[in-house]
């Protein structure tokens, strides 16, 4: 048994990645999952809305890629029973460069993750809003990209490039890589333009769009002000009934305990997998 391994990433920023980290880990830990949730972001959202003090740990992921600390000495528990983290901070604005001059320079999140294959269900990656090296190591990493769009103006603005960018990872570092979903945030059911992206981006992809809808919810924008989860600060809230189905869902496409994204249906038959995409074909 092996972790599923997925990245969150959008190089657009605020668009939902770090609150979907969070919160999804936050409700996959609730249903009795073990689970990582690894910050790859200088901007230590991740770490901060889980009320860590990036400053506080003595490792962070930076010592991890760059120093050879090994990754378990960097694991901080959370507030959430099942929930840890690998924190960051700021020192890993410079790792991107310091990486630069290193002898396989993509894989160093892959290879640094790989002793704790065993002892998670999920790994979850929360990327930075950038397609720089980070993120490429958080792709070569991942069996599954979770790709959050916001139901605003261009959301679909700069999907190509990712995609793109995925292709090449595919191709060149990490063949196991797939969208394991994508990901509408911050919907405002009352105004069009929402409505309309929302329809857009399910036509666009109609087999990797989830179902559930993360509304724009107040609650949401606060919880990390407080360094904590939503959960946490409000359970009964709309944003959080969103989070707690897309955890349900999340866990039905990606089933624990199977590892590397294979999922079976009731039956207990594989399923086809899309050779485009990844996800599984219906
Ligand atoms: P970055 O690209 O900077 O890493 P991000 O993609 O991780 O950003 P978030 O930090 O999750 O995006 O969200 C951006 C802002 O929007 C944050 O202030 C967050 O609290 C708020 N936010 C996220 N989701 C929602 C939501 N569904 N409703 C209301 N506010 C939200
Ligand atoms: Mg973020």
């Amino acid at each position: 048994m092996t972790a599923h391994i997925i990245a969150i990433a959008n190089q657009k920023g605020g668009v939902g990645k770090t609150t979907t980290a969070v919160n999804l880990c936050a409700y996959l830990a609730r249903a009795g999952c073990r689970v990582l949730l690894v910050d790859s972001d200088p901007q230590a959202n991740a770490t901060t809305s889980l009320g860590v003090n990036p400053r506080a740990p003595r490792f962070s992921l930076y010592e991890t890629l760059i120093d050879h600390t090994p990754v378990k000495d960097a694991i901080t528990p959370t507030v959430h029973p099942g929930l840890e983290l690998v924190p960051a901070n700021l020192d890993l604005a410079g790792a991107e460069v310091e990486m630069a001059a290193r002898m396989a320079r993509e894989q160093l999140l892959a290879r640094a993750l790989r002793p704790l294959h065993k002892d998670y269900d999920y790994i979850v990656i929360d990327d930075p809003p950038s397609l720089g090296l980070i993120t490429i190591n958080g792709l070569t990493a991942a069996d599954g990209i979770v790709i959050p769009v916001q139901c605003e103006y261009l959301a679909l603005e700069g999907l190509s490039q990712l995609l793109e960018t995925i292709h090449q990872v595919r191709t060149v570092l990490n063949s196991r890589l797939r969208v394991a979903g994508v990901l509408l945030t911050m919907a405002d059911a009352r105004t069009n333009l929402s409505n309309q992206v929302v329809e857009d981006v399910r036509q666009h992809f109609p087999q990797e769009t989830f179902e559930t809808l993360i509304p724009r919810s107040v609650r949401l924008g606060e919880a990390p002000s407080h360094g904590q989860t939503i959960l946490q600060y409000a359970p009964e809230s709309a944003g959080a009934l969103a989070y707690e189905s897309l955890a349900g869902e999340f866990m039905r496409r990606f089933p624990h305990g199977m590892g590397e994204l294979e999922t079976q249906n009731s039956s207990g038959e594989k399923r086809a997998v899309s050779s485009e995409t990844g996800v599984e074909e219906r």
